[in-house]
């Protein structure tokens, strides 16, 4: 029975001394200094009641203190819920109605998000040896009696209303060492760590991995391509990000001249949880003189499910093979598939326990005998290794013909102008027009007849964009993934 703080246990046993974590606020704990944060992290929650069961919410941006708080958490029995500060206070709210935890922690020091949401909230200032902190209890709220569940972790909401994934204790255990085992993570190594620990990938396959493997995460609150390039070059050995930092670091590059990564360090690179650009991923390999690996999972899979062991210059497009223990399978029969495409089912012991207080959306993914429905189209090739086509949802039914997404996009980033797209159906006089958004730097806006022009010499004609929005930013989550329900709304104005 290993819960998800026993993870630490043995680096805090033998290397003490080790650098854990540091933060961009200046922290820089060793396992010593981590053990003791969480200890006196511990101390507060107990000291406000909270029991085995109840909830914690930490409302907070990547930071060492917010490390603490989660393994405190742990160590109480109770489940923390990891909610990205910079949600807007609406969000927060509706996400304090759903989860109604027993306190809410806000690492106010570490971001000013963070602060702010404490303000209105009229939480408490504490300070320990986890750092500066605000904390407001929430009496009368009701444990849950379920000692299996280590983090409640909402999903990004790329498709509607973010859904609470129950992980357990053992989820976050096999994802942390299943990530070590695919990194090659062990002490001595520092893991570039700006996947917002609010995300699976942040949580589980950056911070847990890294903590799991006695190695150093080097925490950034927010993405900036400018201090990614410098840490590359100052001994990170690892960076797991999402396809779209690559994509930005490597318009960054072209834009300043620099062909290829001078560092004597960096060891591993991966892309996860959104379509890897083929384009972005020959670029960003020629850049690292690394494979770029791409890892697919989700937040009810606690991150990966399969990645790719490539090395430099194979052309494989595939999200890799299975990890060890997980089963992948097609369901070829829903719609949108057959003959081996269909939606990716995935059951083993990264598959969450279900969605928090909502019996219905778990009972329609998970099967009695442990199969998620991903919501996913893929295919599996001879090699055993998957491939991902997008999403059923956003599947785009166009003439008659089938539309990925994916496919479509990448044909627009591929255009030099062109930073990253996002492409939606959009039902119109009874059939699903293909609408493409566009983002480009303010001042090297692409021509839209160029742009078209560019699109048609790479698309047959029922996958191009009936219209295509460029714009400067498209509405995003934290992670950098793009949230495409928002679209429509968020463009209101120019599609009228
Ligand atoms: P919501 O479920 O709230 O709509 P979401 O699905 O975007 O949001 P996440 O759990 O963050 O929330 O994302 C998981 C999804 O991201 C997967 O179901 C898949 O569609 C996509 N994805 C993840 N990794 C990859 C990959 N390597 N290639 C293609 N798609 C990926
Ligand atoms: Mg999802």
């Amino acid at each position: 029975d290993v819960r998800w703080h026993h993870l630490l246990a043995p680096h805090i046993a033998e290397r003490p001394d080790a650098p854990a974590l540091a933060d961009d606020g200046g922290a820089a704990w060793d396992y010593g200094a981590l053990d003791t944060a969480c200890d006196a992290a511990r101390d507060l929650l107990l000291d406000h009641g909270v029991r085995p069961g109840d909830r914690v919410m930490l409302l907070a941006e990547n930071s060492a203190t917010a490390v603490a708080f989660m393994f405190a958490a742990s160590r109480v029995g109770a489940t923390v819920i990891p909610v990205n500060a910079r949600q807007t206070e609406f969000e927060v709210a509706r996400l304090l109605a759903h989860a109604d935890p027993a306190v809410v922690v806000a690492t106010s020091a570490a971001s000013g998000e963070a602060a702010a949401h404490a303000d209105r909230l009229g939480a408490t200032p504490e300070r320990g040896a986890y750092g500066d902190v605000h904390l407001l209890a929430r009496p009368g709220t009701r444990p849950d009696d379920d000692p299996d569940v280590a983090v409640l972790l909402y999903t990004t909401g790329t498709t509607g209303m973010p859904k609470g994934v129950m992980l357990t204790h053992a989820n976050m255990v096999y994802a942390g060492r299943a990530a070590r085992g695919y990194r090659g993570l062990a002490p001595g190594h520092l893991v570039y760590g700006v996947a917002p620990m609010a995300h699976v990938i942040g949580l589980a396959s950056m911070m847990t991995a890294t903590m799991c493997s006695g190695a150093t995460a080097r925490l950034e609150a927010r993405f900036s391509v400018e201090r990614l390039y410098a840490a590359l070059k100052e001994g990170v050995t690892h960076l797991p990000a999402v396809p779209q930092m690559h994509a930005l670091l490597m318009q960054h590059v072209q834009a300043h001249g620099h062909a290829t990564l001078d560092s004597a360090h960096l060891a591993y690179v991966s892309s996860g949880g959104a379509p890897l650009d083929p384009a972005w991923k020959r670029k960003a390999e020629a850049f690292y003189r690394l494979p770029l690996q791409n890892g697919y999972g989700m937040t009810e899979t606690t991150a990966a499910a399969s990645i790719t062991a490539n090395r430099l210059g194979d052309p494989d497009v595939s999200v890799g093979p299975p990890l060890d223990g997980v089963e992948i399978r097609i369901d070829d029969t829903v719609p949108g598939g057959g003959d081996g495409q269909g939606e990716v089912l995935i059951r083993g012991p990264n598959v969450m326990k279900g969605y928090y207080r909502n019996p219905e959306d778990t009972a329609a993914v998970l099967s009695a005998d442990g199969w998620l429905r991903s919501g996913d189209l893929g295919r599996i090739d001879e090699q055993g290794r998957l491939h991902i086509l997008g999403r059923s949802k956003e599947l785009i039914i166009h003439g008659g013909f089938n539309v990925y997404p994916p496919e479509v996009e990448a044909a627009l980033n591929d255009h030099p102008q062109v930073i990253q797209s996002a492409v939606i159906g959009h039902v119109q006089d009874g059939d699903e027009k293909v609408l493409a958004f566009v983002q480009a730097a303010p001042d090297d806006l692409p021509d839209p007849d160029d742009l078209r022009a560019f699109v048609a010499e790479r698309l047959t004609g029922y996958k191009r964009p009936s219209r295509i929005i460029i714009a400067t930013s498209l509405p995003a989550a934290a992670t950098g993934k793009i949230l495409k329900h928002k679209l429509l709304d968020h463009f209101a104005d120019d599609l009228a």
